[in-house]
């Protein structure tokens, strides 16, 4: 049987570990140096005592998850349901909790600005109502057929060979329909919503039932700021906040330095990189403060991130070379 010389760089693979090694000899005599009683953290240890130069381990991949936001970011806005979604909201502000009409669009935006979501504003300022019936006004009258299939992204997705979770404000049943209009149902390993977030202890408001002084008069606050004032907490677990973010990262396992994070607000992308997520925005190509990357529609992620697709090439390489290893000891 013949033995091959190799003077290029050539790559051996141990478990958990991978080595370029400078071969300038036929690979069975190579071998010799690898002794196979010896743990690969040994053969790394001596071999960098030894050689030097000559062995260098190979990093592994940078990002070992994906986390996505739903709403305008695994869809464009230009779909239309976020002005439904407002639309539906301020509906509510007025049917539902009798605010005065002239007063909803400034004060659902404050509230949003604010507070992180509309609804997690008027649970803060006092406004008693169910969560569910919320999201059921909101979101259940939407019109979710303007929303389609995009097999791009779901192969896109399925092609990943990492994890990925999804982490949207939105509540369940309506993540659950957007995936499944956008045929993207299973391209995720997790997906944390509302409910996720929010015990159902939260769910009836019982907790934050106005108090004796009536609701917080937030749109005469935002014309009128007093700094003496301190606004009332929300119950509402959401982005942009930090402990939002904590909690999705204890409960999906997720290391914020290896995860790569898309959303289309800045905002949210701001506090995830001051936890140490590494940020892109989606739906512009122009960076904002604070973000690492940018992206005009999500389906550029694989021009714009072509590492994310290594971690799966190395495998393969890898395995090829453990094959080659294998042989040739034999023959040595
Ligand atoms: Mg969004």
């Amino acid at each position: 049987m013949k033995a091959f010389t190799s003077q290029r760089p050539f790559t051996i693979a141990f478990p958990q570990r991978c080595f370029i090694v400078l071969i300038n000899r036929p690979i069975h005599h190579s071998l010799l140096v690898f002794r196979s009683l010896q743990t690969p953290a040994t053969l790394l240890q001596e071999s960098k005592m030894e050689n030097g130069e000559q062995f260098q381990e190979i990093s592994k991949a940078k990002y070992d998850c994906l986390l996505f936001d739903l709403d305008d970011t695994l869809y464009p806005l230009s779909s239309g349901l976020a002005e439904h979604v407002k639309k539906n909201i301020q509906e509510y502000m007025a049917q539902k909790l009798g605010i005065e009409g002239a007063k909803v669009p400034e004060l659902c935006f404050s509230l949003y600005k604010t507070y992180g979501t509309t609804m997690a504003g008027l649970k803060a300022v006092g406004y008693d109502f169910d969560y569910d019936d919320f999201h059921g006004f909101v979101h259940g009258r939407l019109p979710y057929n303007i929303l389609k299939p995009d097999p791009v992204l779901r192969g896109i997705l399925l092609s990943l060979p990492i994890r990925r979770v999804v982490f949207t404000n939105s509540d369940e049943a309506h993540a659950r329909r957007v995936l499944h209009r956008l045929g993207l149902e299973d391209c995720f390993e997790r997906v944390i919503s509302f409910e996720t977030l929010n015990s159902s202890n939260n769910k009836d408001g019982n907790e934050h039932k106005p108090s004796s002084t009536g609701i917080f008069d937030f749109y005469e606050y935002t014309h009128r700021p007093n700094p003496d004032i301190v606004l009332p907490r929300t119950p509402v677990v959401c982005k942009p906040f930090e402990d939002a973010f904590e909690k999705v990262f204890n409960m999906a396992d997720i290391d914020p330095q290896r995860t790569l994070f898309f959303d289309d607000s800045v905002r949210n992308l701001q506090t995830g990189k001051s936890l140490g997520l590494h940020t892109v925005l989606v739906g512009t190509s122009i960076r904002a403060t604070g973000v690492d990357h940018a992206l005009e529609s999500i389906h550029n992620m694989k021009e714009a991130f072509p590492e994310l697709w290594e971690a799966d090439e190395k495998r393969e390489s890898v395995e090829c070379s453990r094959k080659i290893s294998m042989e040739t000891s034999v023959i040595a």
